[in-house]
């Protein structure tokens, strides 16, 4: 088959006008192969609608290098694997985002979305439990997963714990006890482990011939931290962990509430004690769950929950419906906040390592 390069360019060109910008190749070598994140696949030298960039090998490694003349259409960066051009790159598929608020009182991090939503489910009898974290019986403030089953259980589980919490386990355990249909909070990371398990064939969720079902309720998360590192600094702060209240990540701080009084950290200062597996991790929003919720995009007061799949729309509007929250779809600005923290996020882990 010959190929036709006019219309290889104008079908590229037409494409990346109407859903991204278009980038020369100096855009893929600074921030794909100059930072090492470049896999040597070849796909921008296969793309590249009029040759311009040939695969060289200097030394054992394949090294894109723009051997013509450039066109400036954005190809290039559209084929790398290692790029996020479309928002869904960034966020995910979903169908709708809101910002909720749940109008009932109880104890949450920002909307109190997740418990409110999660709250109906089970009092709907749509789950006959939910996954959430308490703090661990010896150490405060270091999560413990636990199965709550009540509403009333549900509606003290509200807040943030910023370190791992291993919330798969209690699942599993749900599952032995022959409950089949149960609702789980997590980062990303946990959502993403939850979905690896989804499509294992030799998992809890395939081996029976009426398979269990996960609802996965994702926070957002750009890092949690070691808790030994957060008690550490916070105590050179000279605050004790077991005294706080409250913590919070918002607008680039880390805020730690303690008698009412909140102090404030550029959030980079605790770099060094974000978890080690955050370095690995580029999902801000938790794009495999059914409900993704944080409050990057919302007011104060209210979660961003980005919707993707149909149980999530059903769960959302039920609890609408019953007047345990309420419900608005979330301007164009907003949504871009979220993109762009979460464009963030990728970007941070893919400059992470010098090329070598
Ligand atoms: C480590 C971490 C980092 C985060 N970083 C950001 C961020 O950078 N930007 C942003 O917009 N949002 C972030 N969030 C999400 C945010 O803190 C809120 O969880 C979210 O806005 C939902 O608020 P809510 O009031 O609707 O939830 P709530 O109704 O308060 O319910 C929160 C639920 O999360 C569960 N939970 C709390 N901590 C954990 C944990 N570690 N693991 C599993 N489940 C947990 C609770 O048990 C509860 O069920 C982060 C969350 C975590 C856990």
């Amino acid at each position: 088959m010959t190929r036709n390069h006019k219309t290889a360019v104008e079908l590229s060109q037409e494409w990346l006008k109407e859903n991204t910008k278009r980038y020369a190749f100096k855009k893929l070598e600074r921030e794909i192969i100059q930072t090492g994140a470049c896999v040597e696949c070849g796909s921008c030298v296969a793309g590249c609608p009029v040759d311009a960039i040939t695969g060289e090998r200097v030394e054992s490694k394949y090294v894109p290098v723009l051997t013509g003349k450039c066109i400036a259409c954005g190809t290039c960066y559209a084929m790398c694997p290692r790029t996020a051009i479309l928002d869904t790159d960034i966020i995910g598929e979903y169908s709708n985002v809101w910002k909720v608020r749940a109008l009932n009182d109880h104890k949450r991090q920002d909307g109190g979305a997740v418990t409110a939503i999660l709250g109906t489910m089970l009092e709907k009898k749509l789950i006959e439990a939910a996954i959430v974290v308490g703090h661990s019986d010896d150490n405060l403030w270091l999560p413990a997963a636990k199965k709550v089953a009540t509403k009333d259980e549900l509606l003290t589980s509200g807040g943030t714990f910023y370190t791992h919490a291993q919330v798969i386990e209690q699942m599993v355990n749900c599952f032995k006890e022959n409950l089949s249909n149960i609702g789980v909070v997590g980062t990303a990371c946990n959502i993403d482990a939850i979905h690896r398990l989804q499509s294992h064939p030799g998992s809890v969720f395939n081996v029976d011939s009426k398979p269990p079902t996960a609802f996965k309720v994702s926070l957002f998360c750009m890092e949690s931290f070691d808790y030994k590192g957060l008690a550490g600094f916070l105590k050179k702060e000279s605050i004790d962990i077991k005294k706080v209240d409250r913590f919070a990540i918002a607008k680039g701080e880390f805020m730690v509430t303690v008698d009412g009084e909140t102090k404030n950290w550029p959030i980079k200062d605790l770099d060094y004690i974000a978890s080690s597996s955050c370095a690995y991790c580029t999902d801000f929003t938790g794009i495999n769950s059914d409900l993704s919720c944080g409050n990057i995009g919302s007011d104060d007061g209210w979660t961003t929950v980005i919707v993707r799949s149909k149980q999530g729309e059903q769960a959302l509007k039920l609890a609408v419906k019953e007047g345990i929250i309420e419900a608005e779809k979330i301007d164009d600005s907003a949504l871009q906040a979220v993109i762009n923290t979460a464009r963030s996020k990728m970007n941070k882990r893919y400059k992470l390592k010098s090329p070598h």
